[in-house]
């Protein structure tokens, strides 16, 4: 299956609770390249979540058909549920020349980048682990032993961040999400380098 289009592909990772889908969601409305590769899952919707733009919720049963139909780029269990990236969705849009972002959890990351070795990748990390643990509470939504699994899971996520090739703190959100915006930006104008769309431009020298 080819998956290089002339689009190029960001993947964003990031413990739960560290401020990810906000960040994303910020960087997403002020860059018109750029498209959310809406992943499916086994998890219900949390409140004000909603269907086909936050995630495609599935049943375990079409979880597991689509898994058989190859729907997925990359597929992984976390936190005991299903999570997948649709591959089709991605293709198109790489195809058409935009950008894609991936927000998946870092299983996820090392089988995207197997397959697209040239995409980027970005960690987003809190401030500090009682920081994290603050804003888990704070969020409210979770019960105390799921928010001591989530801390653990951050732990053993944390340690993964030195594979990815961008870390960013969220420490102050605006600064957050401008930095991700200068990564995508960066990495964006090295592969006009690398890919030698100069050509055109050189004509004229
Ligand atoms: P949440 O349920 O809190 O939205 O996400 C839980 C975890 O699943 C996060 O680490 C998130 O990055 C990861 N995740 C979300 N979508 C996907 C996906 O399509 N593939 C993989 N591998 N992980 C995902």
């Amino acid at each position: 299956m080819v998956l290089n289009g002339p689009g190029h592909v960001f993947i964003l990772s990031a413990p739960s609770g560290v401020g990810k889908s906000t960040i994303v969601k910020a960087v997403l409305a002020q860059d018109r390249r750029l498209r959310f590769s809406v992943s499916s899952t086994t998890r219900s919707p949390r409140p004000g979540e909603t269907h086909g733009v936050d995630y495609y919720f599935l049943s375990h049963e079409a979880f597991e058909k689509g898994i058989e139909a190859g729907r997925f780029l990359e597929w992984a269990e976390v936190y005991g549920n299903y999570y997948g990236t649709d591959r089709h969705l991605v293709r198109t849009w790489l195809a058409q020349g935009l950008d894609v972002l991936l927000e998946i959890d870092v299983q996820g990351a090392r089988k995207v980048r197997a397959v697209v070795p040239e995409a980027t990748t970005l960690f987003i990390l809190p401030p500090s682990m009682d920081v994290l643990e603050e804003r888990l509470r704070r969020r409210a939504t979770d019960a105390e032993d799921v928010i001591q699994r989530r801390l653990e899971a951050a732990q053993m996520e944390i340690r993964e961040a030195p594979w990815y090739d961008y870390l960013v703190v969220n420490d102050a959100l605006e600064e957050a999400v401008a930095d991700v915006a200068a990564i995508i930006r960066a990495a964006r104008c090295a592969r006009l380098r690398a890919h030698s769309v100069l050509g055109p431009f050189l004509a004229f020298f």
